[in-house]
């Protein structure tokens, strides 16, 4: 049978439902396609369910401090991980109603079955044929496992898995030490597990200052161990446990967290068959502004783009592809500051340029020591390190990168900031109480306007009649 429509969604997750949302401003002819669960990757596998997992150990981490400041009875506390992961997928399975009722609200227009383009306009889901003026492809990434590392079966899991499971074994290395791999291995240790963290690369959690990656490498060491610098290989050890060879080293464990990235799901889509370009990693050539693949009526969004695979901007992706979809000669719609969070403890962000795209510009850094903050010190999550980037000679903020308690709350405030291009002088002029976390973020400021060598001559304070900061854009 063919269905003819003037938008076809492919992926119900956080993009395409966005996408969906997006364009029923516009029509309510839309199809949408799935294959596999529904409920989006966020809130089935990914941010959610892992900040439920993070929470109760965060929670749980704030003994030795209660500990330490008079309070009786922590020595108590035990972890029942079996009920742990229970309550996680007992929040987990709240947060997917939303996005699959929102699917389901579609009725005949929503398919369940894997897609593939026959031509630009023509998709074949089980079987049936959809005929689509504009195409959406939203369909995700999934974690990258390699082929060896597959004949291991459960003894391997990834954040696709680690929710279902009904147990943890207590030995466990985590193979790569990005967002992912940082944040649920930091949690593992903290709920007692014997964690061990392996990573390719010198820095982590999506730290490129090698500064600020070492303030939280020394925070995270508190709690776990971690090599870096070093290639991972398994061998099996009898049925139920793992040898891991690395740097020259053999670790014996229970099972392995392999969070080593995510790869896009194209494959099987058919977009060879459209002569469209394809690079070596497999991906089509597209517009990163409109999102467009080259003058095909098709659009690529959320984490299979690869842009920012983070949930915000994936969710910006299906708006602009739905966008650019049905208005294909509309102006660009400019991008969001980006801001990236990984929750630790310390947490760890990026807001703006980060260290490494900032290479070759006139640029100075401020920075803030938190293992010394006032605030910080009083909760007993003195430790970290703020550095934050201005542009020469004007001050402009352009970036920053921390591991900071409260990280979270600070890359937005930087975000902000540096989306309406203020100066270090506009953004000192705003309001810090006291005591907050906020002041060590004015300490890298103030501290970066000192690297600028340039003499205030009146307080921060605006002057009056003078416009407000964020009046002023880019002044
Ligand atoms: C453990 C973890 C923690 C995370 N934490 C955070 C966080 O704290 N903050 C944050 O911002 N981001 C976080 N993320 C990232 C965030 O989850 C993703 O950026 C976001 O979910 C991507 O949405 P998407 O729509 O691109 O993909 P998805 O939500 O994966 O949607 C893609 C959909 O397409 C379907 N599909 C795939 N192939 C086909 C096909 N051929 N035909 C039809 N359908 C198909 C899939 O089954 C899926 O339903 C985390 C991710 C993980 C894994």
């Amino acid at each position: 049978m063919l269905h003819k429509t003037k938008l076809a969604v492919i992926g119900a997750g956080s993009a395409g439902l966005t996408a969906l949302k997006e364009a029923q401003r516009v029509t309510d002819d839309i199809v949408l396609i799935n294959h596999g669960p529904y409920g989006t990757t966020c809130a089935r596998v990914g941010c959610m369910p892992s900040k439920a997992l993070i929470a109760p150990a965060q929670a749980l981490q704030r003994r030795s401090f209660l500990a330490s400041a008079g309070v009786c009875g922590t020595e108590a506390l035990t972890v029942d991980i079996p009920a742990l992961l229970a309550h996680v997928r007992g929040l987990r399975d709240r947060f997917i109603q939303g996005p699959i009722k929102l699917a389901e609200s579609l009725g005949q227009r929503l398919f369940s079955g894997r897609a593939r383009f026959l031509d630009a306009n023509t998709l074949e889901v089980g079987g049936e044929r959809i005929a689509a003026e504009r195409i959406i492809i939203a369909t995700g990434s999934r974690p990258v496992v390699p082929a060896a590392w597959q004949t291991l079966g459960g003894r391997v899991l990834t954040s696709d898995d680690i929710f279902e499971q009904q147990d943890l074994g207590r030995r466990v290395a985590v193979i790569g030490l990005g967002a992912i791999g940082a944040e649920l291995g930091q949690a593992l240790a903290l709920l007692g597990l014997d964690v061990i963290g392996l990573t390719h690369g010198e820095t982590v959690a999506g730290l490129s200052d090698p500064a600020v990656s070492d303030a939280l490498l020394a925070a995270l060491g508190r709690d776990m161990r971690i090599v870096t610098g070093v290639e991972a290989e398994l061998q099996p050890l009898g049925e139920t446990a793992v040898r891991v060879h690395a740097g020259g080293q053999v670790h014996e464990v229970d099972w392995v967290l392999a969070s080593l990235g995510r790869r896009p799901n194209l494959d099987g889509l058919g977009l060879e068959a459209l002569g469209v370009e394809i690079d070596a990693r497999g991906m089509p050539a597209f517009n990163r502004q409109t999102l467009r693949m080259d003058e095909f009526p098709i659009y690529i969004a959320g984490d299979v783009s690869g842009i920012r695979p983070i949930l915000h901007e994936a969710a910006d992706e299906g708006r602009i592809a739905a966008y650019h979809a049905l208005h294909p000669e509309a102006e660009c719609l400019a991008r969001r500051t980006p801001m990236g969070v990984v929750f630790t403890e310390p947490g760890a962000a990026t807001a703006g340029k980060r260290f490494s795209e900032l290479q070759g510009e006139d640029f100075v850094v401020g920075e803030a020591d938190f293992s010394r903050q006032s605030r910080a010190l009083m909760e007993g999550r003195n430790a970290g390190l703020l550095r934050v980037y201005l542009a020469c000679p004007d001050g402009r903020v352009l970036g920053a990168e921390m591991a900071t308690p409260g990280a979270e709350h600070l890359a937005h405030l930087l975000a902000w900031a540096i989306q309406a291009e203020m100066t270090v002088d506009q953004v000192l002029q705003l309001p810090f109480y006291h005591p907050a976390l906020e002041e060590g973020l004015r300490s890298a400021l103030q501290a970066a306007r000192r690297a600028l060598g340039q003499r205030r001559v009146t307080p921060d304070l605006p002057l009056c009649g003078e416009p407000a900061a964020w009046a002023l854009g880019g002044a």
